[in-house]
């Protein structure tokens, strides 16, 4: 493996560890009718695309969290059932964007679309159809992709309320009620899926509708591969999930974190990070009074650690005042936020 390099650190092995899960495995021989392909996850933020990835693969491949647009980086997931395989790209929301960073996240959600087999679009079904699903509606539209609808939330739904708010949705794709334009766009059949990516409810028919969507075609990846990302952005996507939990509005968006090393020291695993900031403010919360609060982040992304390597973990986390790192072409581009979408 290329830039694969050996030393050691107090007393401990150093080596760069296989970052893609493709490396391992086996390709198993192709069952007749087996499907396989890309399915782009498309959504505005908060509607449960982490949720779903994480429900389908029955374990973490993407973090989660209460507070919007947390997920800044295309991960793909690999769903094999034993008639199809589906790789799943999981795109940041599409939204208004603010500055930069936001531009970047709306191309890489845009490139998604153009490159996949099927598109799934996921609401918050718990909410009836409004403007800003319009928005990316009429964005999809141009997709030569099929698109699925998936309502998301229904575990939220009271059975009363449940044909109301899918014929909400109904009119949004039709173009009728509050949708209806002077223009009379054509109307969309998209099918519908109620889901709850929580509770898993929905979900097998969602997938075996998706997977029926993809040409016919052997395994693209080994049986048993879960995701073709590093872990190292896994593992960097752990340690930002707990600042996105234990910090308020000013801190979390202005979070990056790089993972520095990973030490291999027989049966534990030492994972050095920077945490870096756009303030010296922000540093002052991220580290709190004596250390507390960074010991409560590194505790928390810690035990998610652990489950990852199945063994324990030993890791430092440092703070780093990386002033305007958002407006910062070449830092971004450093960060694995590619602007060619
Ligand atoms: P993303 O921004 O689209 O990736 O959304 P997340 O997966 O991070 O989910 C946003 C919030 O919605 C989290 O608090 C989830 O627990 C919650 N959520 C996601 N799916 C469901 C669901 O099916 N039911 C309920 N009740 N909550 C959900
Ligand atoms: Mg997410």
């Amino acid at each position: 493996m290329a830039g694969r390099w050996a030393g050691s650190v107090e007393g401990m092995e150093i080596h760069d560890r296989p970052g893609g899960a493709a490396d391992a495995g086996a390709f198993p021989l192709t069952p007749e009718g087996f499907r396989s392909g890309f399915v782009a996850l498309i959504g505005r933020p908060n509607v449960g695309k982490s949720t779903l990835l994480n429900q389908l693969m029955g374990q973490k491949v993407a973090i989660t969290s209460p507070v919007a647009q947390t997920t800044r980086n295309r991960l793909r997931a690999i769903l094999t059932t034993p008639t199809a395989q589906l790789v799943l790209l999981d795109t940041p929301g599409i939204h208004k964007p603010h500055h930069l960073l936001g531009e970047r996240l709306v191309q890489s959600a845009r490139g998604a679309i153009g490159e996949v087999d099927v598109v799934l679009l996921l609401v918050d079904g718990s909410e009836p159809a409004g403007r800003g699903d319009d928005y990316i509606v009429e964005l999809l539209r141009q997709a030569r992709a099929p698109v699925h609808l998936a309502l998301n939330k229904h575990d939220l739904v009271d059975p009363e309320r449940a044909e109301a708010l899918m014929g909400s949705y109904r009119e949004l794709l039709a173009g009728r009620g509050d949708f209806a334009t002077p223009q009379q766009r054509p109307p969309l059949t998209w099918p519908l899926h109620p889901v709850s990516a929580l509770t898993g409810a929905g979900t097998d028919a969602l997938v075996e509708a998706l997977a029926a969507e993809l040409p016919l075609g052997p395994h693209l990846y080994p049986a048993d591969a879960v995701s073709d990302q590093p872990e190292q952005l896994l593992l960097a996507e752990l340690i930002r999930e707990q600042v996105l939990h234990h910090t308020r509005e000013e801190v979390p968006h202005s979070v990056a974190v790089s993972i520095d090393r990973i030490v291999d020291d027989g049966p534990r695993t030492a994972v050095l990070a920077t945490v870096m900031v756009e303030r010296s403010s922000q540093k002052g919360i991220l580290i709190g009074k004596g250390g507390a609060m960074l010991k409560t982040i590194g505790s928390g992304a810690r035990a998610q650690m652990q489950k990852v390597f199945e063994g324990p973990v030993y890791l430092e986390l440092f703070v780093k005042v990386v002033p305007n790192w958002r407006r910062n072409p070449a830092r971004l581009a450093e960060l694995g936020y590619r602007g060619d979408g």
